[in-house]
């Protein structure tokens, strides 16, 4: 028998970045009180009337060109019925027939190579409220309650092809994604918030065969840690049944993080059970050339093509240029710290940045944005080492002192302290003359040839400057003093 094939397309909902709902002025704020910001339009009591946001459209065109996809120059609201306690209106305004954005790529890392994933088409729609079930206070004790604050919050459904052969690959897509949405600055990301949630369809069949298998679909993975655990349990558990000469239902799972297994919540509905229909209430969206145009001109340079500069302009390696821009934000950090120490020394930034910068935020668990040492003060640290004013090993004295708010700049903090490398030769050779007559013992271990004397001469000599030697220069002037 052939090898089994995994086939997997994922949809995604990503909240928009927009101060308001899609169809009301209600805040999209996270965190309010039960019901505090859900409006008669965003729960469609009679009579009233959704107006469009055109910030959520914008977000939409953005996603269209960061993807070199087609913007609809006319796509159309519709309603997609159901019952559901969270969603009291009956129905949820999303696009079908015509959605905003069609086709595109996203480009995917795999190790060191690239695959590209084609879109389907991405579509405007408002989310739903939500049932809480726990912590609901003693006068709820086993009920559960409504929050319709979320009800008509913008979002954006991203829908791949079928592409992926793997839970690695669908988790690099969902990675790749999550980043160029946080990007082009149309989604906050957070996952915890439920801000981006994936729905990965998974399918297994025989190597060659052409047709797909039947799949079932994973709803709302909000980490992508339970999205690789969800379908490398799902892929194992369709290949058992099909082994076991059984077969799989189309149907709609979900995972349950606690024993790691999906299990079948209902059978999957087919769009014809939905009635969808255009909503009579809102006119089709247009989108002229001009207003696609207006939206171009604001958006910043995307990942590809900054990494393509950084290789080009700083002589970086793909590898540092990857890291550098996994968010605007490093990027923008990095590049601010080259323009500060000149652009010999961008190499250096981007070791600076990408190992001692990067633990030492690690490890405070704050984002580059909120680095107490400024991009400029780094380049600052680094254009000193460049020119040979301090050793890397002054520089990290120099970064924590930075880090810990003590002055506003390296060049006032190696002054202060009288940090600058001693560059006089005479009073480094008075101070190795005194080394090795104080230390004849070791002397005469590396001319017996143990060359770990030798290093620890080296050691010894820059306790005595107190780092501010420079350590070529030391190594190199104590060979020629030992002969
Ligand atoms: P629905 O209308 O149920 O959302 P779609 O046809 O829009 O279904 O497909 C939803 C997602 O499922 C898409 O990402 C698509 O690529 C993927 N998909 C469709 N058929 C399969 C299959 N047999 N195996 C894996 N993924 C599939
Ligand atoms: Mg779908």
């Amino acid at each position: 028998m052939k090898a089994w094939e995994v086939v997997i397309g994922i949809e995604t909902h990503a909240q928009l970045s927009t101060q308001a709902k899609i169809f009301s002025g209600s805040s999209t704020a996270f965190g309010a009180a039960p019901n505090v910001q859900a409006s008669a339009v965003d729960i469609a009591l009679p009579g009233v009337l959704p107006v469009l946001n055109k910030g959520a459209v914008e977000c939409a065109i953005r996603f269209g060109l960061a993807v070199g996809a087609t913007i609809a120059p006319r796509s159309v609201f519709a309603r997609k019925n159901y019952f559901y306690p969270d969603l009291p209106k009956g129905y949820q305004i999303s696009q079908y027939e015509l959605p905003v954005v069609l086709g595109g790529k996203l480009a995917i890392q795999l190790g060191d190579s690239e695959k590209e994933v084609k879109l389907t088409r991405a579509h405007l729609e408002e989310d739903a409220g939500k049932s809480l079930h726990d912590g609901l206070g003693h006068h709820f004790h086993g009920r559960s309650g409504i929050d319709l604050n979320r009800a008509g919050t913008p979002l954006l459904e991203i829908v791949t092809e079928p592409d992926m052969r793997s839970a690695t690959e669908a988790v690099a897509y969902a990675r790749a994604l999550h980043a160029l949405t946080r990007w082009i600055g149309i989604c906050d990301g957070n996952m915890q918030e439920g801000s981006f949630r994936c729905d990965a369809n998974v399918s297994v069949r025989r190597v060659g065969q052409a047709a797909l298998g039947t799949r079932r679909e994973i709803k709302n993975l909000n980490s992508f840690r339970f999205m690789q655990q969800a379908i490398d349990y799902e892929v194992s558990w369709q290949i058992a049944t099909l082994e076991d000469g059984g077969t799989v239902e189309q149907a709609t799972v979900l995972f349950d993080a606690a024993t790691g297994e999906t299990r079948a919540m209902r059978s999957k509905e087919d769009a014809h059970d939905y009635r969808y229909f255009p909503d009579p209430d809102l006119l089709p969206l247009l989108i002229d050339r001009q207003w696609i145009e207006r939206v171009a001109a604001q958006m910043p340079e995307l990942p590809a093509a900054k990494r393509e500069r950084l290789l080009a302009d700083y002589g970086l390696s793909a590898y540092d240029a990857k890291l550098l821009t996994s968010s605007l934000e490093l990027a923008a950090y990095y590049e601010a710290s080259v323009a500060a120490a000149g652009r010999s020394n961008a190499k250096a930034c981007a070791n600076w940045v990408m190992v001692d910068l990067t633990a030492r935020l690690n490890k405070d668990d704050r984002e580059i944005d909120q680095s107490p040492v400024s991009a400029e003060q780094l380049g600052g640290i680094v254009a000193r080492v460049g020119d040979a004013t301090i050793s890397t090993t002054i520089a990290r004295k120099v970064f924590d002192s930075l880090w810990n708010g003590e002055s506003t700049s390296a060049d006032e903090i190696i002054a202060r302290h009288g940090w600058q490398q001693i560059t006089d030769g005479n009073a480094l050779e008075t101070t190795l003359d005194e080394l090795l007559a104080d230390n004849a013992a070791m002397v005469a271990e590396f001319r017996a040839g143990k060359e770990k004397a030798f290093n620890a001469l080296v050691g010894q000599a820059m306790k005595r400057t107190r780092g501010k030697a420079n350590p070529q220069q030391v190594s190199e002037l104590l060979r020629k003093k030992l002969g």
